[in-house]
């Protein structure tokens, strides 16, 4: 059910709520508040309030820094964390320009255009996102550590799994905001844990994403634990993924990769869009592969992609075909990480996936062996490439994709290659312990 605007103004009222979060995404995904008081609801209902783009990174220049928040009804959510009395609830903005048109260095306006083009072809994309995330301790000075107590691995129970009450506690949390959990449970590493829910429209699950990862964060908080969603904070043990299962379905509510006369019961558009997400895999990477620690996740053996195929068996290809058919029927992308930003992401996968349905793409066969124990002859023979190695070169991929660029407009595209190539930069200017420790004694 959607929600109005006159919706928010009953509900502000029933749930005594008294401040208001307007919250919108920088291209970097990072989450950003202006805070007022409920005298102001109706002013912000109507598109009136207005804040200084400039300060917000990858938005406009001090010159042209109006910009003006519209709340988007639907995402009225109270926060459970704060006082029933004098309540703080939270509305998601779409941002746009003193003339009225929508800003296009906002990340939910890129989402929201792939969205309409996939409209128009007559698809909803239907998205379900697996986000891992780490649970660690904090030192005295409560800083975070990268330190846990807990023994436990995969699915394991109790007592050992000191993160279980912290999991529990967010789990009812998101319940009460209204997402729909569909299964938590401990990860392979130590200290890892990953919550789903149900899947929804995109612009939904982008949403919820951002929602998720705050309440997480929030709520390790306040069990004196720190929640992180980099995407491999220990060397050698398993790292963070935000798997993202996408399907498409039509305007008369059928699963569109679904077909049970075809071969494993997926259809023709289902190949063409596995087909579009490898073609452009490269450069959506930049994007769902964002900082310079989600590459050393991408290796060997730790449940991660590396190389660039797809299988209905294993888990160790780019894509994986889940056994569910019928409704349930989708693709699941393996390589997306939990820093990335998910207006950004499904932008770009949706913008692929449509791609490869334009053009009848069609991907190679499926590679049903697991890809960590080939050759690269073996690898070549069967043309399985492999993802990018780091963040430059999937930056360089970047550019050169023009349907990618596309995706995320040229103002989104130039600030965001601008400042990933100065991380960059950064990084690979550093002289790291690794370096000291191989060559310090050795020349
Ligand atoms: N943690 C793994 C990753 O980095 C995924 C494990 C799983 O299959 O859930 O993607
Ligand atoms: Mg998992
Ligand atoms: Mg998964």
């Amino acid at each position: 059910a959607k929600l109005t605007n006159d919706d928010v103004r009953q509900l502000c009222k029933e749930l005594h709520v008294k401040f208001i979060r307007l919250q919108f995404t920088d291209i970097f995904g990072v989450l950003k508040n202006v805070a007022i008081t409920v005298e102001q609801l109706d002013k912000a209902l109507e598109g009136e309030l207005m804040f200084d783009g400039s300060s917000i990174e990858g938005f406009v220049r001090i010159e042209e820094s109006d910009m003006y928040l519209r709340p988007d009804p639907n995402t009225f959510v109270v926060f459970p964390w704060k006082p029933r009395e004098g309540a703080v609830a939270r509305l998601i903005c779409d941002i746009y320009n003193p003339d009225g048109t929508p800003f296009i260095g906002d990340p939910r306006y890129a989402l929201r255009r792939a969205i309409a083009e996939a409209e128009e072809m007559g698809y909803i994309m239907n998205v379900g996102p697996e986000a891992e995330f780490f649970l660690f301790h904090v030192d005295s000075d409560g800083r975070p550590t990268t330190k846990t107590h807990d023994r436990a691995g995969y699915f394991d129970m109790t007592p050992i799994d000191l993160g279980e009450d912290a999991r529990r506690d967010m789990v009812l949390t998101l319940e009460q905001m209204g997402f729909e959990i569909e299964a938590s449970h401990h990860e392979v590493a130590p200290g890892q844990h990953e919550i789903d829910f149900k899947y929804s429209d995109a612009l939904d699950v982008a949403d919820k994403i951002v929602t998720f990862k705050l309440a997480v964060r929030t709520i390790a908080q306040r069990h004196g634990l720190h929640a992180t969603f980099m995407p491999k904070p220990v060397f050698g043990m398993a790292g963070s993924g935000m798997h993202l299962n996408q399907s498409l379905i039509t305007k008369e509510g059928k699963n569109a990769f679904y077909d049970p006369n075809a071969p494993i019961g997926m259809s023709e558009v289902s190949m063409h869009y596995i087909a579009g997400l490898m073609n452009h895999i490269h450069a959506i990477s930049a994007i769902t592969n964002p900082t310079v620690n989600s590459y050393k996740r991408l290796v060997s053996g730790y449940e991660a992609p590396v190389y660039v195929a797809w299988s209905s068996r294993n888990r160790s290809p780019l894509i994986r075909i889940p056994a569910k058919r019928g409704m349930s029927t989708r693709i699941e992308l393996r390589s997306p990480d939990p820093s990335c930003n998910p207006y950004l992401a499904l932008a770009v996968c949706l913008k692929a996936g449509l791609d490869g349905i334009k053009k009848k793409m069609v991907p190679p066969p499926p590679c049903d062996r697991n890809i960590y124990e080939m050759t690269l002859a073996e690898r070549q023979a069967l043309g399985i490439g492999s993802l990018p190695e780091n963040l430059a070169e999937a930056l360089k991929a970047l550019a050169a994709d023009e349907v990618i660029k596309e995706a995320l407009g040229p103002h989104i595209f130039e600030r965001y290659m601008e400042a990933k190539t100065i991380e960059w930069d950064r990084y690979r200017m550093q002289v790291s312990p690794w370096e000291l420790e191989e060559y310090l004694t050795k020349f």
